[in-house]
């Protein structure tokens, strides 16, 4: 394969774009790979186009290769199937909708449970047709609110994802390994360290799930890790509840100057008095959503619960007020409730929580800050109880409750050690989701004994586009972008230098030469760019090994350099495509 520069769709550019503010979003766009077309969408030019194909093609062999199949679903997808999971309303801000013209509502996926549930119920019905895997690598919409670090948190972006279907927990557990064991080989392919990070507290039971972290100082997960293999993002540490329980501290007038059923009034008023913000009052219209905390009964007992509300359900004082009636607690779906065993139904007003639990509780919950730690104390006639918290995913509002604080230094939950903290990029993530999606889509099939049973399923992603951003975050200079071999849009740059027709003349040939040897040859050819513009564009594109055709031909050496390291050597024309194969 053979890439003229004098004819390459691209313009080089010597300056950062100005919304770029990580190595690979500037180096990708100066580079003439990708063009932003608006926030968190891009453009892929030739030089792009060849480095996404080479990672899809690795990610892709790594699936087959695993027994997965590919197959491929539309991007656009109708509104009943995520209706049905109630991800419609869960997904609140965070998906693209749309209408056609009979008025009838659309999403761009962000994700496929739905569909690929739907396929397999569709076309299978027995458990002799399982287990089974397939997988697309395909384009995903997210309507993220802060789309940042150009392809590293897109609205629009690659994944590629898998779903697995087995008939009982065994095999679920055979899948979610097999899932596992091909994203090391894969992450590995490419170059890209990882560590394995739990993604669920333990505390929430059967469901397992982790995810793949590349180290990076630009990433947006923080987790922690212990010199005895323990690893887990934060999100997903439960913090140990400290000896002496902080009850003691909680003023006496809070907690028992508290209605049984608190009002909008009294809890927005309670946030202003206890939690004053800054910039402006707190209102009925902050909320806080699904948040993830421990419930620590006085007797040790501790029980996961989900507070909060799901999504984009609009908190206003009505629903405030309404939520708390046994009624409106109704309107939280089976699937909120399936999700945890002990979901505690109610709402959420700034920095304080109204909640109701499975066994009919209700709470006034009084988050505060003792020692460093997070913490919720709950209060009701029945006493007090202690929450340690866990932050729950994607939750909105300002100034409210952060993920529990675990510090550097911190012994492991399981013991094995004081905790280290590190920032990493999110560039896998698999999950064993049970019977959640079956269950809601009705996807059963006849087991041995001729009974109906709900298939188990796992999910598995690999952010595409946001691996080869990371490959280049760690893969540069302040030159430029410096390809490992495996994935670079060329294995030779080829740069011919000076007015000398012989010098174009034999470049020309070596091209011709390193292609029979199966090599892609990115070929400087300009006539009127000087060898200075040529030197510069070839250390920003990056292809791992330039030569250089010049004034050495007089003396029938060439220039060989290796891009990473900077080495260069003279080479006798007749050796060239020996030293670069
Ligand atoms: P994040 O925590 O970074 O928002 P996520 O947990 O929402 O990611 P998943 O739903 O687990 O993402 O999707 C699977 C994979 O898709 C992620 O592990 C990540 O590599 C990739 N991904 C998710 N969101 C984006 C995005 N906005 N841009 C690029 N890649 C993404
Ligand atoms: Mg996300
Ligand atoms: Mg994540
Ligand atoms: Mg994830």
């Amino acid at each position: 394969m053979l890439l003229r520069m004098s004819t390459l769709f691209l313009r080089t550019l010597r300056e950062d774009p100005v919304d770029a503010e990580v190595a690979s979003h500037k180096l990708l766009v100066r580079a003439g790979y990708i063009r932003r077309a608006a926030p968190g969408i891009y453009t892929w030019l030739p030089l792009g186009l060849r480095v996404l194909r080479r990672v899809e093609d690795i990610v892709r062999e790594e699936m087959d290769g695993a027994g997965f199949q590919e197959v491929h679903f539309p991007a656009l997808l109708p509104r009943e199937p995520y209706e049905a999971t109630n991800r419609w309303t869960d997904y609140g801000d965070g998906i693209f909708r749309l209408k056609d013209r009979k008025g009838a509502d659309y999403l761009l996926a962000p994700t496929h449970e739905e569909m690929f549930t739907l396929l397999v119920k569709d076309l299978y019905s027995s458990y002799k047709d399982l287990p089974l895997s397939i997988y697309q690598i395909q384009t995903k919409y997210r309507d993220e609110a802060r789309p940042r670090a150009g392809l590293i948190r897109g609205r629009e972006f690659i994944m590629k994802d898998s779903y697995s279907f087995d008939v009982d927990d065994a095999g679920l557990e055979r899948s979610y390994q097999a899932h596992r064991d091909a994203y090391v080989r894969l992450f590995d392919r490419l170059g890209l360290e990882y560590v394995i990070v739990s993604a669920m507290s333990g505390a929430m039971g059967g469901s397992r799930s982790e995810e793949f972290l590349h180290p990076s100082e630009i990433g947006e997960d923080t987790f922690v890790r212990s010199p005895g293999g323990y690893a887990a993002n934060v999100e997903a540490v439960t913090t140990p509840v400290p000896d002496a329980l902080p009850f003691d501290d909680a003023p006496a007038a809070h907690v028992e100057d508290t209605p049984d059923t608190p009002t909008i009034e009294s809890l927005v008023a309670c946030a202003n008095e206890r939690f004053p913000r800054a910039d402006r009052p707190w209102t009925a219209a902050d909320t806080l959503k699904n948040v993830v905390v421990t419930l620590v009964h006085p007797d040790g007992t501790r029980e996961p619960l989900v507070i909060g509300l799901p999504g984009d359900r609009e908190v206003d004082a009505k629903r405030l007020e309404a939520a708390v009636s046994p009624a409106e607690v109704a309107a939280f779906g089976p699937e909120d409730f399936a999700k945890h065993p002990a979901l505690v139904r109610g709402y959420i007003g700034p920095q304080v929580l109204g909640a109701e639990s499975d066994s009919g509780i209700r709470y006034l919950l009084d988050p505060r800050v003792v020692d460093g730690t997070r913490w919720i104390t709950g209060a009701n006639e029945e006493g007090r109880h202690v929450f340690d918290l866990v932050k729950g995913r994607d939750f909105g509002a300002d100034g409210v409750i952060e993920a529990a604080e675990v510090r550097e230094g911190d012994a492991a939950p399981d013991g094995s050690g004081p905790l280290e903290l590190a920032r990493g990029i999110e560039i896998g993530h698999i999950f064993a989701l049970g019977r959640r999606f079956a269950q809601a889509l009705d996807l059963k099939v006849l087991d041995e004994n001729g009974k109906q049973v709900v298939v188990t399923m796992g999910s598995y992603g690999v952010g595409v586009t946001r691996a080869l951003a990371a490959v280049a975050e760690g893969n540069h200079d302040d030159k430029g972008l410096v390809w490992p071999r495996s994935l670079a849009p060329a294995d030779v740059h080829l740069v011919a230098t000076g007015k000398d027709e012989a010098v174009f003349t034999e470049a020309e040939r070596l091209a011709a030469e390193l292609g029979a040897q199966g090599l892609d040859v990115l070929y400087d050819d300009r006539r009127k760019v000087s060898p200075g513009v040529k030197f510069k564009d070839a250390e920003l594109i990056g292809v791992p090994t330039i030569v250089v055709v010049g004034k050495g031909l007089a003396e029938g050496v060439v220039e060989v350099k290796d891009r990473r390291s900077g080495d260069s050597e003279q080479v006798p024309l007749a050796d060239v495509v020996a030293s670069v194969v």
